[in-house]
């Protein structure tokens, strides 16, 4: 793979840094006044260490983390990738091994201190807003994404900081940071992934204590790395003979406490070990209150994850494009490099644009995010930070959705470019391609996020409903714009035509059109948006106008379909 700095090497991303984000906005909504840095004169405490203590200092903070972040991501984690993936995982006997090269590289991650990325200063972590978690997250997933899985899922623990008491979260937070636990998300059962509330594993309780009996599979990392430490956040049924969601609650299970009974064999991410595990009557401390694990802190969790996934998604489209840009520029036929070629040229240029507007669309998701989350952590309830999350429950799935279901297509189209070579092992293609498939599978299928998305979609269109609200909003910020008005008019047929549908099956089996269309929309909205604040305006209004046919296309398509019933 290309070596070199995956964040300054990146001219889209350093202008989202450097020019197109609202920083002082997001630096005063997640600082709370610098009240961290106000804690730290006061006390000394050393986890306040390196709060900032206005917006230029966050933004320089902010600037040498994701230098940090995409130095080891482009210098050597990328160049170990592709043996990592050759090598694998070995599995017997409750253990597993990774490869050592990829322990290497971790641990230059934990050298430079960037494991605690997903936590707040209080806890021990790095104290950093969603957007610049993104961008980190999306600079380590260009360069590897079994890597980045192994050394990123302790943020997983993120459900803990918001959900756990005062006590569990001292006791278990910094200890994970520490030592650098790994942590998997306990959801998954051979007979239940979409459909979460059948989750069938046992919670009971004696002498005031859990006891956990079940299987869970899929579970990512669960092993630890090897022989590191490890929990699993586990979903389990405590209410006796109770059906749904109500009945789970939620709870820490410690490695030593469960066993790996085996690790799949996979088309993708080869040295990410997803683990089979037993429950057998294993101790399991309850997070916050039974009967809350699924209705309340895994959904509450959703928005972060989807977020994480749109990032995963906008790193190994970035993979893929910057590869096959280079491969283009390099390869020869027909006498010219295969760059010059208008057919490779279209593949390459739609490549641009769409990685254009995931990114875009990456980084008001996780602005989003925070616009509710900071005044909750905060402890503040206003009817802002309620319309944000309302926003933030419809655009985040299709984030998701739109970012992991577009990886694929451009990494497609970047294995495309490479030809003959592109298909075997000899570059990195092939990894990325069969990496980029379980996108729009894991943490929620894109079904299940169309799902999610499409009751804020057609709610929010009513006539004072909240995605009209942000729609016209957006609409506003950019001013007048005929491309967009076209789209925004077919879009609001799109919804109309979805509407009239009286059978509930006929609706939810066109639900992907609206929610398609939806995507469309706001992508075109938001690139419009940046476009205000970016300095090379020429280039990007070139990309925005072919973006914006491509949408009208797309909407249209839909609302033919739609209208075809
Ligand atoms: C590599 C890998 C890592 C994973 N890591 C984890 C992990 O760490 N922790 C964890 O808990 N799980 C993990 N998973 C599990 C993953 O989240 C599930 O595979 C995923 O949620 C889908 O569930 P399923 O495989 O049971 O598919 P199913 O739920 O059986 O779905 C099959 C198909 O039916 C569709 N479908 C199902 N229900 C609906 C519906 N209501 N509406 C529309 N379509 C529907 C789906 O979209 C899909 O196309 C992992 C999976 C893999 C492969």
């Amino acid at each position: 793979m290309i070596q070199s700095n995956y964040f300054t090497d990146n001219a889209d991303l350093q202008e989202h840094f450097g020019q197109i984000i609202d920083w002082p906005g997001i630096i005063e909504l997640y600082e709370n006044g610098f009240a961290d840095a106000a804690e730290f004169r006061k006390t000394k405490n050393p986890r306040y260490e390196m709060a900032p203590s206005s917006v230029e200092e966050a933004q320089q903070y902010y600037k040498e983390i994701l230098n940090s972040a995409g130095e080891i991501a482009g210098m050597h984690v990328s160049q170990a990738a592709q043996a990592i993936d050759r090598e694998g995982l070995k599995y017997t006997d409750n253990n597993v091994i990774h490869p050592q090269k990829m322990i290497d590289v971790i641990q230059k991650y934990r050298d430079a201190g960037l494991p605690p990325i997903a936590f707040r200063r209080k806890y021990g972590g790095l104290g950093l807003p969603s957007v610049v978690k993104a961008m980190a997250s999306e600079l380590m997933y260009r360069a590897d994404t079994s890597t980045t899985i192994a050394m990123g899922s302790m943020g997983l623990a993120g459900i803990l900081e918001k959900h756990a008491s005062e006590e569990a979260k001292e006791k278990w937070i910094p200890k994970m940071i520490a030592e650098n636990y790994c942590v998997a998300m306990g959801l998954s059962e051979p007979d239940f992934g979409s459909d979460l509330p059948s989750v069938r594993t046992k919670a009971v309780q004696r002498d005031g204590k859990w006891y956990l009996t079940g299987t869970k599979r899929f579970q990512t990392v669960a092993c630890g790395l090897n022989g590191g430490p490890a929990i699993m956040l586990a979903l389990a049924r405590t209410g006796e003979g109770t059906t749904g969601a109500k009945g789970l609650s939620f709870f820490i299970v410690e490695r030593k406490d469960y066993k790996v009974t085996g690790i799949e064999k996979k088309l993708g991410l080869k040295a990410s070990a997803t683990c089979e595990v037993a429950l057998e009557d294993s101790p399991g401390e309850l997070v916050g209150k039974e009967g809350y694990g699924l209705v309340r802190y895994v959904i509450g969790m959703l928005n972060g994850a989807r977020m994480g996934i749109a990032a995963q998604g906008v790193g190994l489209a970035t993979a893929g494009y910057m590869e096959a840009k280079k491969y283009a520029a390099e390869r020869i036929q027909f006498g010219k490099p295969i760059q010059e070629i208008p057919a490779v040229a279209r593949m390459l240029s739609r490549m641009e644009r769409e990685i254009a507007a995931m990114r875009c669309l990456m980084v008001e998701g996780a602005t989003i995010v925070d616009r509710y989350q900071c005044p909750e952590f905060n402890g503040v309830v206003s009817d802002e930070a309620r319309y944000w999350e309302k926003i933030a429950n419809t655009i985040t799935p299709i984030s998701k959705y739109y970012n992991s279901e577009m990886c694929n297509e451009l990494i497609d189209d970047a294995l495309q470019v490479f030809g003959g070579s592109g298909y075997t092992e000899d570059y990195d293609l092939a990894r990325l391609y069969r990496d980029a498939r379980i996108t729009n599978i894991y943490d929620g299928t894109t079904q299940i996020q169309v799902n999610a998305a499409i009751g804020g979609v057609i709610a929010g269109m009513a006539a004072q409903g909240q995605w009209r609200q942000y729609l016209d909003s957006l609409t506003k910020q950019i001013g007048k714009n005929d491309a967009i008005s076209d789209i925004r008019a077919r879009f609001e047929e799109v919804v109309e035509a979805w509407r009239k549908f009286e059978d509930r099956e006929v609706k939810e089996g066109m639900s992907f059109e609206v929610v398609e269309s939806a995507a469309r929309l706001v992508n075109s909205l938001l690139m419009e948006k940046a476009t205000l604040r970016a300095t090379d305006k020429a280039t990007r209004a070139k990309l925005n106008a072919a973006y914006h046919v491509d949408s009208l296309a797309t909407v249209t398509g839909n609302l033919i379909r739609l209208r075809a019933g």
